[in-house]
Order: C-alpha cells, then structure tokens, then sequence
C-alpha cells in the first residue's frame, strides 16, 4: 500500500560542510542493502532520503534497518493535491495504524493549496473522527500521529514511524581494523565501531592445525554476519598464520605470561597490517576485568607495543550488556558455537593477572620476535566477502 518509504538521518546535519559527503555515503550504502531487492528510484530533499518501493516497503524497511545513519523510517503514502484524495488517503493509514487517540500534523511548504496547515489539520481531524467512532483526538499524548506534508509534488501521509540504528554511515570516519575471534564480544567491538562511521576490516590468528578448519568457518561466518552493517556492504577478512608464535610461546620459559606475550604479538601484527592497508586505528573486544588478559595491568603491558589508537569499545560493558547486543545482531548463536579459537588451545594454567612491561620484554628477549612477525604477516591471507555474494 505505501509506495515511498520516507528515510530521516540525525546526526549527519551536525556535520556541517561535511554533510554532502555524508549523504552521498548514507546513499551509497542504501544502494547496497537494497541492491537485490526490487525498488524505485532514491531521492534526497529537505534533509530527507525518500525511497520508492515496489509495493514491498517491509522488505526495503528490514533492510535499512541494519543502515548506520538512520535515525527512523516511516511508509509513506502519496496523494495529489486534492483534499477529498488526501481525506481518503490518511482514512487508509489511520486503518494500518494501531490506538485509540490521535492528532493530525500538517507541514505546506506548498503555499499554492488552499487550506493553511491548521486548516487542514483540523479538516482532516473531524473527518477522521467522523469515519472511525472508536478515535479521540489527544494533542499531547496521542497514541499515533497522522503526518500531512503538502508540497508541489502532492500530499505525503504517513502514521507508523519505524526506529532504526542511528549512528554515522559506515565508512564515514575512515578504516579501522578489528582483531576478530571466534567469541561473543570482538564481532559486538564491530559493529559499535561501525556504529560510529568506521569501515571495519577484521584481523583473525589461527594456530592451524592445532586449531581446526572449523575455527577458521566460524570466524569467517562472524563476518559474514556483519557484512551488512558495513561500509559499502563488505567485509575484509585477513587470516593470519599464528601457528609459530604460538609454539614458540609454548616451548618459552614463562607460561604464566604466554597469555600477554600472545596479546602483544597479535597487537604487533595488526598494527603493521593497519598501517600496510591504511587504517587509523585497531579495534578489540576487550572488557575491563574481565578475564586476567583484561585487568588494566594487562591491557597497559599489552598496549605498550603499539602507538597506534586501539578502541575498545566495549570497554564499559557487563558481558550480559554484550550478550544483549550480540542476539540482536545475531552473532550470539555463532559465536557460541564450541569451536576453540587459538587462546583456548594454547592457554595456560595460572595466567598473569598483572604482568609488566618489563616482566614481558625480559620474557621476548629469548625469541626471534621481529622473524615472527614477519613471517605471520608473509602467510596471512584475505577473504573478501561482499553483500549479495554470500558463502
Ligand atoms: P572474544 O569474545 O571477542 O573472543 P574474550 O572475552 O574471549 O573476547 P579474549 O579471548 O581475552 O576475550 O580476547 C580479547 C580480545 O582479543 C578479543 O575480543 C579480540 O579482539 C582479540 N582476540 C583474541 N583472540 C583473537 C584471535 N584468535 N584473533 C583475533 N583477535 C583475537
Ligand atoms: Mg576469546
């Protein structure tokens, strides 16, 4: 029934001389979600994004559901301008919209109709109240609004107004990289840094053979999943050979540290392969206290091999919070999913609680760190998914 559904964006209007750009990237990235699915054209007015359907308006909705950027969407319907077409017209939503109490709103950038927006408002109220003994008119706390915009091109009427993530579009901060494991929490640092413009690449460790081929699928269905919160509807995953490091650590003579050492070789390589492909800055699922690698101790020793940024978005977060987010974007049910990532294969008994810096530089002055990493990052390799080409 609704031809045009209406796409508001918040934030973006703050963003000053910045906003085409914006707008041009919400729009890019709306092509993308949409891509496979019929729909009209797309069209930018008054700070609004305006999308024709092609009678599947739930579908399209579904979709922009999971577009950074947007605030809300609403179904819009579209009449001339006529008031007996308009009267029918918000007869037809009133009809697909829940409650008992309502006002009607009216905006006329259309100074040519006859009625002003109070008069028209007020028409189409007793008329609706007229047609549907069951309404009342509440002015300050209605259970639906009936929205009237009257401009040159016709009447616009619409009630349902749909909640969306918010955000800035994806890609609009510029490239981060996430380190991402086969758990709950790295796949939710994602998505909360996309939330914020980032267009996430995704780094993973594997220590095959000793970790499975399955760890790896895993992994590769975690991005999978957030492919189409991303920009441009992609996802860049780099599978890097941690199988090495993994082993020299094992065979070194301080287990309790084996944990931090692990951490800051993955910090390590991830810095260099961001910096190689031009990210700002890495991105983790750490949360404070947490596990032993987690306590500020830990993170300090482990974020001293790097100077580049590391987000942590999750930072303040209870791990029923991340949960929370994770069954939404449903990563949950895979990532729980028993497949061991390379931390659990490798993880010794006591783990440090409070290493230091020092404690971890005694402990790589027996290894060939440098030698490590480069070979790492020589036998990392990258998967490419995309939006519409899933596995
Ligand atoms: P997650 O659920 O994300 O695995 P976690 O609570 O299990 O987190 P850790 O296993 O201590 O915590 O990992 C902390 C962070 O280190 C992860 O969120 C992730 O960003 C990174 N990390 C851990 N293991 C790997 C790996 N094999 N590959 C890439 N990043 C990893
Ligand atoms: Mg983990």
């Amino acid at each position: 029934m609704y031809p045009l559904l209406l796409v508001r964006y918040g934030e973006l209007s703050l963003k000053g001389r910045n906003r085409r750009v914006f707008e041009d990237l919400l729009t890019a990235n709306i092509r993308v979600a949409i891509a496979d699915v019929p729909h009209g054209q797309i069209t930018k007015t008054f700070g609004r994004i305006y999308l024709e359907t092609a009678g599947n308006w739930e579908e399209l909705a579904a979709r922009l559901q999971r577009v950074f950027g947007i605030v809300s969407i609403s179904p819009v319907l579209r009449r001339g301008l006529d008031l007996e077409a308009i009267k029918e017209g918000a007869r037809l939503v009133v009809e697909d919209t829940p409650g008992q109490t309502f006002k009607v709103e009216t905006r006329r950038t259309n100074k040519d109709f006859p009625l002003t927006s109070p008069e028209l408002s007020r028409t189409l109220g007793g008329h609706l109240l007229a047609s549907f003994p069951h309404l009342q008119v509440d002015v300050h706390q209605p259970d639906f609004v009936v929205n009237v915009e009257v401009r040159s091109e016709g009447a616009f009427i619409y009630s349902k107004v749909i909640p969306c993530l918010g955000g800035l579009p994806a890609g609009s901060s510029g490239k981060g990289l996430l380190l991402l494991s086969g758990g709950i929490d790295s796949p939710v640092a994602g998505f909360l840094s996309m939330k914020r413009g980032v267009d996430v690449e995704g780094v993973h460790f594997h220590s095959y053979p000793f970790t499975s081929q399955q760890s790896k699928e895993k992994v590769i269905e975690l991005a999978r999943l957030l492919v189409p919160y991303n920009a441009r509807g992609r996802f860049r995953l780099w599978l890097a050979y941690f199988t090495e490091i993994q082993k020299a650590l094992h065979k070194g003579s301080y287990p309790s540290l084996s944990v931090t050492l692990m951490r800051r070789f993955m910090l390590r390589i991830a810095a260099k392969l961001a910096e190689r492909e031009g990210a700002l800055a890495l991105i983790t699922g750490d949360s404070l206290g947490q596990v032993a690698s987690q306590t500020m101790e830990s993170i300090h020793t482990i974020n001293a091999v790097t100077s580049m940024p590391v987000f942590r978005p999750l930072i303040g977060l209870d791990k029923q919070e991340i949960v929370e987010v994770a069954r939404r974007i449903g990563t949950f049910e895979t990532s729980i999913l028993p497949y061991e990532d390379c931390c659990t294969v490798f993880v010794p008994k006591n783990p440090a609680t409070r290493p230091t810096i020092e404690q971890a530089e005694r402990a790589e002055a027996e290894l060939d760190v440098d030698g490590l990493i480069a070979e790492a990052l020589e036998k990392t390799e990258l998967i490419e998914l995309r939006a519409g080409q899933m596995l």
